[in-house]
């Protein structure tokens, strides 16, 4: 292709694809249980016959998500050039004229995120080397999560994670502390004194309460303490960094770099985790990460339940971003997730000496099963 059909690449058509899977066995968390998970694909196309694929977090309704893409973000990108993803943003979000966040913010993510899959085959380059990364094809990746719940099964969680070469495995814990402290505990026991070892709360305490914890993780060498207290705190979570020695992390409940700013501000935070496929796409994220980077905040991608593309960005970020720590790799049997790919010899799941294999083609180095988009179509 020469420059000066590059020049004159259109977007032709977006493509909303709602998808739910039910899960082979529930995800447990302080805030409950998660039988079936939902995502909404993004498909970008354009005249060049370059197709883009994108992701948006969607949690318990995909089809809600699907009506934003195809009705108020289509009509904002249709007809112009892919490569121009600042302006695209800016015009997907010009319809939202309250304060940045939510739903549309995460629709916006996979319409940027396909724009930048467009972008990397359009250049011949992964996103990572599009993006003048720091040149990692490998990536630590840590196990994620083990359940909250019954003692037992956290058990054999973790022996599975430790079994598979993980160097680094993260735990959700809840309420009430002293529970939370047990499983902690317990975990450490069985994973041993040499593996990195995290905790999740999903915002299960208050300031007092997550003091507690704090100090429990400190002493049992945790590495990091997951939103301890609800993301809205801020002032909370200063509190809690006067009072506490162990690391806290947040991040995966914000959309914006403005909202990262106001956090990290603070200086809190020790580790910053946007979701690619929330926190307003590749453009966002990248700001956010690079952010981070200008106060030592480092930077862990959080992919949770989301699918292939959400896993497949947030690998480019990590080969992308100086300040990258770990990746999250769900072990748990997601079926959004390697079934989407084409070739299930692209699995996230992978290990090599406790390292991840970041995609190598371009873009973001996937390719996506129409057939699977079809047979977990939601309706
Ligand atoms: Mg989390």
């Amino acid at each position: 292709m020469t420059s000066t059909a590059k020049a004159d690449l259109r977007i032709t058509d977006v493509i909303a694809h709602p998808l739910r899977a039910k899960l082979p066995q529930a995800q447990v968390t302080s805030q409950g249980d998660w039988p079936a998970l939902d995502i909404c694909v993004v498909e970008v196309r354009t005249d060049a016959g370059i197709t883009g694929w994108g992701e948006c977090l969607a949690r318990s309704s995909s089809v809600a998500y699907a009506a934003i893409v195809e009705r108020l973000l289509k009509p904002a990108v249709l007809g112009r050039d892919p490569l121009d993803a600042a302006a695209l943003w800016r015009a997907m979000r010009r319809p939202l004229t309250g304060r940045t966040g939510g739903m549309q913010i995460e629709a916006i993510a996979g319409v940027d995120i396909a724009l930048w899959d467009i972008a990397g085959k359009v250049a011949g380059l992964p996103l990572a080397k599009l993006l003048g990364g720091i040149g990692r094809t490998r990536v630590l990746a840590y196990a994620s999560s083990i359940n909250w719940g019954d003692d037992a099964r956290a058990e054999a969680e973790t022996r599975t994670a430790v079994a598979r070469g993980f160097r680094s495995i993260k735990v959700k814990i809840g309420g009430p502390p002293a529970a939370a402290i047990r499983r902690a505990e317990l975990i450490r026991k069985v994973a041993g004194d040499d593996l990195e070892l995290s905790v999740d709360a999903n915002w299960a305490f208050n300031v007092d309460e997550a003091t507690l914890v704090g100090e429990a993780l400190a002493a049992l060498r945790y590495s990091w303490f997951e939103e301890p207290i609800a993301a809205e705190d801020i002032d909370g979570y200063a509190r809690l960094r006067a009072r506490t020695r162990v690391r806290l992390a947040a991040g995966e409940s914000d959309f914006t770099v403005a909202d990262a700013r106001d956090l990290i501000a603070t200086r809190s935070v020790g580790v910053i985790q946007p979701d690619v496929a929330r926190s307003g796409g590749v453009s966002e994220t990248r700001r956010i990460a690079d952010l981070a980077d200008a106060f030592h905040v480092a930077y862990c991608p959080h992919v949770g339940w989301s699918g292939a593309i959400c896993a497949a960005a947030s690998l480019q970020l990590a080969a992308y971003a100086p300040n990258f720590h770990a990746f999250e790799c769900m072990v748990f049997d997601n079926p959004l997730r390697e079934a989407l790919l084409v070739s299930r010899a692209g699995s996230f799941q992978d290990l090599r000496e406790g390292l991840s294999d970041v995609p190598q083609g371009p873009g973001l180095g996937v390719e996506i099963d129409r057939d699977a988009l079809a047979r977990y179509r939601a309706s």
